[in-house]
């Protein structure tokens, strides 16, 4: 993909790429204190939901376009670049018409490729910056997908929010990272700037300073945090939203590591890596050829692939070797446990093979 590199005129190259506002624009007033106090952090995107999508109705779900003019202020009055979610066309067409900086496309949008396109074809002969939140749902491709629509609309301008995965299981986080996924996105499109959103990621403002340095030492380009001037009485996501003092405390806090002065040496440990990792290999396709052997055996002599007592005694001597070795025993078991489904496999071939 042929993106360009800058989002906006005049934001600073280096990382952290910082967008924060309210969740949603309440009132004049509350948009124009929050932003005012953002500003003077030097914050120069203002994000603001005008449109909210709710999980229920009966929630509070933007003003819509009356907003406007209140966020007309923020860009004239504190010269602050404004950025709005739209879900479709007329969002879209709405959000053109109001002057709006730089567009976002919302998790349950990113999972409709209906609703994608649809924002991507409204998009076609406009150059504004759009950035797409990971879909609700841990799927990389739909998140590429929505990406390409963009894409081939003609924007160039392109950036991914990283904002977690709905689960049932969300014991700690409101939505789980899985940061795999973002770097797996980056893998696939490595000049798509990522940035994270550590607010609905954590759906809890002690969890946002972690959450916004893992995303800083995992190379991400920005972050885009919800803030607002009175964040307990915010009519939504209340629990996660921070007070412009509290941002400021945070990103002073954020330690952003020197990727070049340690690129030399990381490089020749990554080597050793790369190294050691191939002779994992090598051993385990010679374990692999000595198990087949055995398969063989067992198939001559009519015995049982699986012979429980072995395998049972194999696993506690090995973890406790591992333990020796300081390793984790849980660790060797789910090693072990994967080597032998291999094997197993293998020796299963050679059974049904005449
Ligand atoms: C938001 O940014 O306020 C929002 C609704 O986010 P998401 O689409 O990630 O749920
Ligand atoms: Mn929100």
């Amino acid at each position: 993909m042929e993106l360009e590199s800058i989002l906006l005129p005049g934001i600073d190259p280096k990382r952290p790429l910082v967008i924060s506002g309210p969740c949603s624009a309440e009132t004049e007033e509350q948009v124009m204190t929050t932003a005012a106090a953002l500003k003077k952090l030097g914050v120069k995107i203002f994000r603001a939901g005008v449109w909210k999508p709710r999980t229920k109705p009966g929630g509070f779900e933007g003003h819509g376009a009356e907003a406007f003019p209140w966020l007309k202020r923020v860009k004239e009055e504190l010269g602050m670049y404004i950025a709005v979610e739209v879900a479709n066309v007329k969002h879209v067409r709405e959000s053109l018409a109001n002057d709006v900086d730089i567009i976002w496309i919302g998790a349950r949008t990113t999972a409709n490729p209906f609703s994608v396109q649809e924002i991507a074809d409204a998009l076609e002969g406009t150059d504004i910056p759009v950035l797409i939140k990971n879909p609700v749902n841990p799927d990389v491709d739909l998140w590429i997908g929505a990406v390409q629509r963009i894409y081939k609309a003609g924007i160039r301008r392109i950036g991914a929010i990283h904002r977690g995965f709905s689960s049932g299981d969300n014991k700690i986080y409101r939505n789980l990272p899985q940061w795999h996924i973002p770097i797996e996105l980056h893998r696939q499109i490595p000049n798509l700037p990522i940035i994270c959103d550590p607010s609905h990621i954590g759906g809890r403002r002690d969890l946002i300073a972690p959450i916004c340095q893992q995303a800083m030492d995992l190379n991400f380009d920005g972050l885009i945090i919800e803030s607002h001037c009175n964040p307990e009485k915010a009519w939504s996501d209340a629990a996660q939203q921070v007070s412009p003092e509290v941002l400021e405390l945070i990103l002073d806090n954020i330690v952003i590591r020197d990727t070049k002065q340690s690129t030399e040496s990381l490089a020749a440990l990554r080597r050793q890596i790369d190294g050691l990792d191939n002779d994992l290999l090598e051993l385990l396709a010679k374990r692999m050829r000595v198990s087949k052997e055995i398969g063989v055996y067992k198939k001559e002599h009519n015995m049982p692939i699986l012979q429980a007592q072995r395998y049972d005694e194999l696993l506690k001597d090995r973890i406790a070797q591992a333990e020796k070795m300081d390793m984790s025993g849980e660790f060797m078991k789910t090693v072990l446990m994967a080597i032998h489904e291999e094997s197993v496999r293998q020796q299963m071939i050679i059974m049904k093979n005449p």
